[in-house]
Protein backbone atom coordinates (compact mmCIF):
# COMPACT_ATOMS: atom_id res chain seq x y z
CA UNK A 1 0.00 0.00 0.00
CA UNK A 2 2.95 2.28 0.56
CA UNK A 3 3.49 2.02 -3.09
CA UNK A 4 -0.04 3.67 -3.58
CA UNK A 5 0.15 6.56 -1.03
CA UNK A 6 -0.75 3.80 1.76
CA UNK A 7 -4.26 5.00 2.07
CA UNK A 8 -7.15 7.57 1.34
CA UNK A 9 -7.72 10.28 3.71
CA UNK A 10 -10.34 11.06 5.75
CA UNK A 11 -11.94 14.40 5.40
CA UNK A 12 -11.36 15.11 9.36
CA UNK A 13 -7.84 14.85 8.75
CA UNK A 14 -7.42 16.74 5.84
CA UNK A 15 -9.77 19.91 7.48
CA UNK A 16 -7.56 19.40 10.62
CA UNK A 17 -4.37 19.95 9.27
CA UNK A 18 -5.87 22.93 6.26
CA UNK A 19 -7.02 24.28 9.77
CA UNK A 20 -3.52 24.39 11.95
CA UNK A 21 -0.95 24.56 8.50
CA UNK A 22 -1.31 28.90 8.68
CA UNK A 23 -1.03 29.12 12.80
CA UNK A 24 2.06 29.09 14.89
CA UNK A 25 1.28 26.58 17.88
CA UNK A 26 2.74 25.20 21.15
CA UNK A 27 4.73 22.43 19.65
CA UNK A 28 4.74 20.39 22.74
CA UNK A 29 0.83 21.63 24.03
CA UNK A 30 -0.44 19.85 20.84
CA UNK A 31 1.79 17.07 21.58
CA UNK A 32 0.22 16.76 24.79
CA UNK A 33 -3.22 17.29 23.71
CA UNK A 34 -2.14 14.22 21.10
CA UNK A 35 -1.04 12.06 23.77
CA UNK A 36 -4.52 12.18 25.69
CA UNK A 37 -6.78 11.37 22.63
CA UNK A 38 -3.82 8.68 22.39
CA UNK A 39 -4.34 7.43 25.42
CA UNK A 40 -8.28 7.70 24.92
CA UNK A 41 -7.96 5.52 21.57
CA UNK A 42 -5.63 3.08 22.82
CA UNK A 43 -5.57 2.58 26.38
CA UNK A 44 -2.18 3.51 26.83
CA UNK A 45 -0.86 5.53 29.50
CA UNK A 46 0.65 8.37 26.88
CA UNK A 47 1.67 8.56 23.85
CA UNK A 48 2.69 10.87 20.96
CA UNK A 49 2.87 11.11 16.97
CA UNK A 50 6.29 10.59 15.17
CA UNK A 51 6.79 10.61 10.73
CA UNK A 52 6.11 7.18 10.51
CA UNK A 53 5.80 3.59 12.55
CA UNK A 54 9.04 2.83 11.31
CA UNK A 55 10.64 5.80 13.22
CA UNK A 56 7.87 5.06 15.65
CA UNK A 57 10.19 1.76 16.04
CA UNK A 58 13.76 3.12 16.30
CA UNK A 59 12.31 5.61 18.95
CA UNK A 60 10.46 3.01 20.61
CA UNK A 61 14.18 1.01 20.71
CA UNK A 62 15.90 4.06 21.02
CA UNK A 63 14.08 5.48 24.15
CA UNK A 64 14.36 1.39 26.11
CA UNK A 65 18.08 2.04 25.95
CA UNK A 66 18.38 5.60 27.18
CA UNK A 67 15.62 6.11 29.35
CA UNK A 68 15.61 9.18 30.33
CA UNK A 69 19.48 9.89 30.05
CA UNK A 70 19.64 12.37 27.60
CA UNK A 71 22.91 12.70 26.96
CA UNK A 72 22.54 8.66 26.05
CA UNK A 73 19.72 10.30 23.65
CA UNK A 74 22.48 12.59 21.99
CA UNK A 75 25.37 9.77 21.61
CA UNK A 76 23.18 7.62 19.95
CA UNK A 77 22.95 5.40 17.59
CA UNK A 78 26.88 4.56 17.34
CA UNK A 79 28.16 5.64 21.17
CA UNK A 80 25.91 3.33 23.28
CA UNK A 81 28.59 2.77 26.48
CA UNK A 82 26.42 1.84 29.69
CA UNK A 83 23.43 1.32 27.66
CA UNK A 84 21.79 -2.01 27.04
CA UNK A 85 21.76 -2.23 23.48
CA UNK A 86 20.55 -6.36 22.89
CA UNK A 87 17.10 -6.19 21.24
CA UNK A 88 15.02 -9.93 20.67
CA UNK A 89 13.18 -10.06 18.25
CA UNK A 90 11.18 -13.93 17.14
CA UNK A 91 13.52 -15.18 13.80
CA UNK A 92 9.85 -15.46 12.02
CA UNK A 93 9.41 -11.70 12.43
CA UNK A 94 12.62 -10.28 10.91
CA UNK A 95 10.56 -9.28 7.58
CA UNK A 96 10.32 -6.59 5.34
CA UNK A 97 7.18 -4.19 5.39
CA UNK A 98 9.56 -2.33 2.22
CA UNK A 99 12.69 -1.96 4.84
CA UNK A 100 13.49 -4.58 7.25
CA UNK A 101 12.30 -4.22 10.24
CA UNK A 102 15.48 -5.02 11.83
CA UNK A 103 17.03 -2.15 10.48
CA UNK A 104 14.68 0.23 12.90
CA UNK A 105 16.64 -1.56 15.57
CA UNK A 106 20.48 -1.06 14.03
CA UNK A 107 19.08 2.56 13.39
CA UNK A 108 18.80 3.38 16.81
CA UNK A 109 22.00 1.67 18.15
CA UNK A 110 20.86 -1.89 19.01
CA UNK A 111 21.86 -5.16 18.31
CA UNK A 112 19.01 -7.47 16.55
CA UNK A 113 19.21 -10.48 18.77
CA UNK A 114 17.26 -13.28 17.12
CA UNK A 115 14.92 -15.32 19.07
CA UNK A 116 13.80 -19.27 17.63
CA UNK A 117 14.33 -19.82 14.12
CA UNK A 118 12.20 -18.71 11.27
CA UNK A 119 9.55 -21.44 11.38
CA UNK A 120 9.24 -22.33 15.66
CA UNK A 121 9.97 -20.29 18.60
CA UNK A 122 9.98 -21.95 21.97
CA UNK A 123 10.01 -20.09 25.21
CA UNK A 124 13.22 -21.66 26.83
CA UNK A 125 14.38 -20.23 23.67
CA UNK A 126 13.03 -16.62 24.70
CA UNK A 127 14.12 -16.78 28.62
CA UNK A 128 17.44 -17.97 27.63
CA UNK A 129 18.10 -15.01 25.15
CA UNK A 130 17.43 -12.22 27.53
CA UNK A 131 20.52 -11.28 29.48
CA UNK A 132 21.97 -8.18 31.27
CA UNK A 133 22.62 -6.57 28.06
CA UNK A 134 18.82 -6.75 26.92
CA UNK A 135 17.44 -3.44 26.22
CA UNK A 136 13.86 -4.50 25.14
CA UNK A 137 12.05 -6.79 22.81
CA UNK A 138 10.24 -6.00 19.65
CA UNK A 139 7.27 -8.49 18.30
CA UNK A 140 5.91 -8.08 15.29
CA UNK A 141 2.06 -8.60 14.48
CA UNK A 142 1.51 -8.92 10.44
CA UNK A 143 0.90 -11.10 7.57
CA UNK A 144 4.32 -10.47 6.86
CA UNK A 145 5.72 -12.85 9.29
CA UNK A 146 5.37 -16.57 9.60
CA UNK A 147 2.06 -17.52 10.94
CA UNK A 148 2.60 -20.48 12.80
CA UNK A 149 5.31 -21.83 15.23
CA UNK A 150 5.36 -18.75 16.84
CA UNK A 151 4.99 -17.57 20.62
CA UNK A 152 1.93 -15.77 21.12
CA UNK A 153 2.11 -11.76 21.94
CA UNK A 154 0.56 -12.81 25.63
CA UNK A 155 3.13 -15.62 26.61
CA UNK A 156 6.24 -13.10 24.96
CA UNK A 157 4.85 -10.25 26.57
CA UNK A 158 4.74 -12.62 30.18
CA UNK A 159 8.17 -13.78 29.93
CA UNK A 160 9.60 -10.72 28.92
CA UNK A 161 8.07 -9.02 32.03
CA UNK A 162 9.11 -11.39 34.48
CA UNK A 163 12.30 -10.25 33.55
CA UNK A 164 11.73 -6.55 33.18
CA UNK A 165 12.51 -6.54 29.51
CA UNK A 166 9.90 -3.76 28.11
CA UNK A 167 8.19 -5.25 24.79
CA UNK A 168 7.50 -2.87 21.86
CA UNK A 169 5.47 -4.41 19.55
CA UNK A 170 5.13 -3.18 16.07
CA UNK A 171 1.53 -2.99 14.61
CA UNK A 172 1.77 -1.17 12.00
CA UNK A 173 -1.25 -2.01 10.10
CA UNK A 174 -3.54 -3.74 12.51
CA UNK A 175 -7.45 -2.62 13.54
CA UNK A 176 -6.88 -3.12 17.12
CA UNK A 177 -6.15 -0.13 19.09
CA UNK A 178 -6.45 -1.73 22.46
CA UNK A 179 -5.53 -5.34 22.06
CA UNK A 180 -1.89 -5.18 21.97
CA UNK A 181 -1.23 -3.62 25.16
CA UNK A 182 -3.99 -5.45 26.87
CA UNK A 183 -1.82 -8.20 26.29
CA UNK A 184 1.09 -6.98 27.32
CA UNK A 185 2.90 -4.97 25.18
CA UNK A 186 4.40 -2.16 27.01
CA UNK A 187 4.43 0.08 24.00
CA UNK A 188 2.44 -0.51 20.70
CA UNK A 189 3.31 1.89 17.69
CA UNK A 190 0.40 1.96 14.33
CA UNK A 191 0.87 3.95 11.43
CA UNK A 192 -1.23 6.47 11.21
CA UNK A 193 -1.69 6.49 6.92
CA UNK A 194 -2.90 2.88 7.38
CA UNK A 195 -6.13 1.75 8.15
CA UNK A 196 -6.56 5.19 9.97
CA UNK A 197 -6.90 7.14 7.12
CA UNK A 198 -4.62 9.80 8.40
CA UNK A 199 -1.68 11.74 7.28
CA UNK A 200 1.85 9.62 6.94
CA UNK A 201 3.09 9.49 10.28
CA UNK A 202 3.51 6.93 13.48
CA UNK A 203 1.35 6.87 16.51
CA UNK A 204 3.65 5.00 19.67
CA UNK A 205 1.41 4.38 22.50
CA UNK A 206 1.69 2.71 26.02
CA UNK A 207 3.72 3.41 29.40
CA UNK A 208 4.27 6.73 29.97
CA UNK A 209 8.16 6.09 31.25
CA UNK A 210 9.00 4.43 28.21
CA UNK A 211 6.94 6.50 25.94
CA UNK A 212 8.67 9.51 27.63
CA UNK A 213 12.22 7.77 26.63
CA UNK A 214 10.96 7.11 22.98
CA UNK A 215 9.78 11.24 22.71
CA UNK A 216 13.27 12.27 24.60
CA UNK A 217 14.78 11.08 20.97
CA UNK A 218 13.21 14.18 19.23
CA UNK A 219 16.14 15.50 20.68
CA UNK A 220 18.88 13.13 19.00
CA UNK A 221 18.16 10.48 16.34
CA UNK A 222 14.70 11.48 16.30
CA UNK A 223 15.19 15.22 14.72
CA UNK A 224 15.89 13.34 11.04
CA UNK A 225 12.01 11.92 11.48
CA UNK A 226 10.69 15.09 12.91
CA UNK A 227 6.58 15.32 12.76
CA UNK A 228 4.93 18.36 11.96
CA UNK A 229 1.91 20.05 13.53
CA UNK A 230 -0.40 19.44 10.29
CA UNK A 231 0.38 15.51 10.70
CA UNK A 232 -0.12 15.54 14.52
CA UNK A 233 -3.34 17.42 14.34
CA UNK A 234 -4.01 15.24 11.23
CA UNK A 235 -3.50 12.37 13.36
CA UNK A 236 -5.84 13.14 15.77
CA UNK A 237 -8.68 14.03 13.53
CA UNK A 238 -8.03 10.90 11.98
CA UNK A 239 -7.98 9.03 15.47
CA UNK A 240 -11.17 10.80 16.50
CA UNK A 241 -12.92 9.78 12.94
CA UNK A 242 -12.26 6.29 13.60
CA UNK A 243 -13.68 6.00 16.95
CA UNK A 244 -17.05 7.02 15.67
CA UNK A 245 -17.04 5.53 12.39
CA UNK A 246 -19.37 3.39 10.81
CA UNK A 247 -17.02 0.22 11.20
CA UNK A 248 -20.40 -2.55 10.26
CA UNK A 249 -21.54 0.12 7.33
CA UNK A 250 -18.18 -0.35 5.66
CA UNK A 251 -17.33 -3.98 6.47
CA UNK A 252 -20.77 -4.49 4.60
CA UNK A 253 -19.52 -2.08 1.47
CA UNK A 254 -16.44 -4.27 0.91
CA UNK A 255 -18.91 -7.53 1.37
CA UNK A 256 -20.54 -5.73 -1.44
CA UNK A 257 -17.47 -5.23 -3.15
CA UNK A 258 -16.08 -9.01 -2.79
CA UNK A 259 -19.78 -10.60 -3.95
CA UNK A 260 -19.85 -8.84 -6.80
CA UNK A 261 -16.25 -9.87 -7.97
CA UNK A 262 -17.01 -13.13 -7.16
CA UNK A 263 -19.77 -13.31 -8.73
CA UNK A 264 -18.07 -11.77 -11.80
CA UNK A 265 -15.27 -14.31 -11.65
CA UNK A 266 -17.73 -17.32 -11.75
CA UNK A 267 -17.46 -19.45 -14.46
CA UNK A 268 -14.09 -17.68 -15.78
CA UNK A 269 -12.10 -20.61 -17.51
CA UNK A 270 -9.02 -21.61 -15.00
CA UNK A 271 -9.95 -19.13 -12.52
CA UNK A 272 -11.04 -19.63 -9.07
CA UNK A 273 -12.36 -17.00 -6.64
CA UNK A 274 -12.70 -17.12 -2.30
CA UNK A 275 -13.26 -14.87 0.09
CA UNK A 276 -10.59 -15.16 2.17
CA UNK A 277 -10.09 -13.60 6.15
CA UNK A 278 -7.26 -11.34 7.27
CA UNK A 279 -4.12 -13.19 8.38
CA UNK A 280 -4.40 -11.16 11.42
CA UNK A 281 -7.41 -10.97 12.51
CA UNK A 282 -7.91 -7.66 11.48
CA UNK A 283 -12.30 -7.49 10.59
CA UNK A 284 -12.05 -7.60 6.43
CA UNK A 285 -11.86 -10.63 4.01
CA UNK A 286 -10.48 -10.48 1.06
CA UNK A 287 -10.67 -12.39 -2.50
CA UNK A 288 -8.02 -14.81 -3.22
CA UNK A 289 -7.97 -15.59 -6.83
CA UNK A 290 -6.03 -18.48 -7.90
CA UNK A 291 -5.10 -18.66 -11.95
CA UNK A 292 -4.83 -21.59 -14.17
CA UNK A 293 -3.02 -21.52 -17.33
CA UNK A 294 -6.31 -22.48 -19.19
CA UNK A 295 -6.94 -18.61 -18.35
CA UNK A 296 -4.28 -17.85 -20.46
CA UNK A 297 -2.50 -16.01 -18.18
CA UNK A 298 -0.22 -16.73 -14.83
CA UNK A 299 -1.29 -14.66 -11.49
CA UNK A 300 1.71 -12.39 -12.31
CA UNK A 301 0.58 -11.55 -16.09
CA UNK A 302 -2.90 -10.68 -15.25
CA UNK A 303 -1.66 -9.01 -12.26
CA UNK A 304 0.35 -6.60 -15.17
CA UNK A 305 -2.23 -7.05 -16.98
CA UNK A 306 -4.11 -5.33 -14.93
CA UNK A 307 -1.94 -2.92 -13.59
CA UNK A 308 -1.13 -1.65 -17.33
CA UNK A 309 -4.82 -0.81 -17.76
CA UNK A 310 -6.66 2.47 -17.65
CA UNK A 311 -7.24 2.71 -15.05
CA UNK A 312 -4.75 0.77 -13.60
CA UNK A 313 -6.17 -2.03 -11.05
CA UNK A 314 -3.02 -2.48 -8.01
CA UNK A 315 -3.25 -6.04 -6.63
CA UNK A 316 -2.13 -7.70 -3.54
CA UNK A 317 0.95 -9.46 -5.87
CA UNK A 318 3.15 -10.62 -2.68
CA UNK A 319 2.19 -14.56 -3.45
CA UNK A 320 1.69 -14.69 -7.21
CA UNK A 321 4.70 -17.02 -7.73
CA UNK A 322 2.28 -19.19 -5.46
CA UNK A 323 -0.15 -19.00 -8.42
CA UNK A 324 -2.36 -15.99 -7.01
CA UNK A 325 -3.23 -12.90 -5.93
CA UNK A 326 -5.65 -10.90 -3.88
CA UNK A 327 -8.40 -8.57 -4.03
CA UNK A 328 -8.29 -6.05 -1.64
CA UNK A 329 -12.00 -4.01 -1.19
CA UNK A 330 -10.35 -1.38 1.31
CA UNK A 331 -10.92 2.44 0.87
CA UNK A 332 -12.57 2.21 -2.78
CA UNK A 333 -14.68 5.20 -3.56
CA UNK A 334 -17.88 4.63 -5.17
CA UNK A 335 -17.99 3.02 -8.35
CA UNK A 336 -14.32 1.67 -8.42
CA UNK A 337 -15.83 -1.94 -7.48
CA UNK A 338 -17.30 -2.10 -10.88
CA UNK A 339 -14.80 -1.07 -12.71
CA UNK A 340 -12.48 -3.47 -11.15
CA UNK A 341 -15.26 -6.55 -12.06
CA UNK A 342 -15.55 -4.85 -15.65
CA UNK A 343 -12.09 -4.67 -16.21
CA UNK A 344 -10.97 -8.00 -14.96
CA UNK A 345 -14.28 -10.02 -16.74
CA UNK A 346 -12.82 -7.99 -20.10
CA UNK A 347 -9.44 -9.08 -19.49
CA UNK A 348 -10.14 -12.58 -19.04
CA UNK A 349 -12.71 -13.00 -22.19
CA UNK A 350 -10.06 -11.25 -24.60
CA UNK A 351 -7.55 -13.83 -22.73
CA UNK A 352 -4.71 -14.74 -25.35
CA UNK A 353 -1.73 -16.82 -23.87
CA UNK A 354 0.77 -15.21 -26.11
CA UNK A 355 -0.12 -11.29 -25.16
CA UNK A 356 0.88 -11.26 -21.88
CA UNK A 357 4.17 -12.80 -21.65
CA UNK A 358 5.47 -14.61 -18.28
CA UNK A 359 6.46 -11.74 -15.76
CA UNK A 360 7.71 -10.81 -12.59
CA UNK A 361 9.01 -8.02 -13.32
CA UNK A 362 6.48 -6.12 -10.95
CA UNK A 363 7.98 -8.00 -7.78
CA UNK A 364 11.21 -6.84 -8.83
CA UNK A 365 13.22 -3.74 -7.93
CA UNK A 366 15.01 -3.05 -10.97
CA UNK A 367 12.67 -0.46 -12.11
CA UNK A 368 13.38 0.88 -8.12
CA UNK A 369 17.25 0.88 -8.85
CA UNK A 370 16.86 2.96 -12.06
CA UNK A 371 14.57 5.64 -9.99
CA UNK A 372 14.20 8.23 -11.95
CA UNK A 373 14.66 7.68 -15.17
C1 LIG B 1 3.75 -0.70 7.05
C2 LIG B 1 4.47 -1.40 8.11
C3 LIG B 1 5.51 -0.78 8.80
C4 LIG B 1 6.01 0.57 8.41
O1 LIG B 1 5.06 1.53 8.63
P1 LIG B 1 5.36 3.03 8.19
O2 LIG B 1 4.37 3.82 8.95
O3 LIG B 1 5.13 3.08 6.72
O4 LIG B 1 6.75 3.32 8.55
C5 LIG B 1 6.11 -1.42 9.84
N1 LIG B 1 5.72 -2.66 10.20
C6 LIG B 1 4.73 -3.30 9.56
C7 LIG B 1 4.35 -4.66 10.02
C8 LIG B 1 4.07 -2.70 8.49
O5 LIG B 1 3.07 -3.33 7.87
Amino acid sequence: MTALGASIMVPEAIAAMAAIGPEFVEMDALFRKASQVIGRLTGGEAGFVTASCASGIALSIAGAMTRDNLLAVERLPDDTRSLHTEVLILAGHMVSYGAPVDQSIRLAGGTPVPVGTVSSAATYQLENAISERTAAALYVVSHHTVQYGMIPLKVFAAICRARDVPVIVDAASEYDLKGFLTQGADIVIYSGHKFLGGPTSGIVAGRKDLVRAAYHQNRGIGRGMKVGKESIAGVMAALEAWDVRDHAGIRARERAALDLWLTAMQGMTGITARMIPDPTDNPLDRLQVDVGPESGFSAASLASALAAGDPPIIVRNHEVERGHFFLDPCNLHPGEAEVVARQITHLLRSSNSSRFAETSAIRTSSAEAQWPD
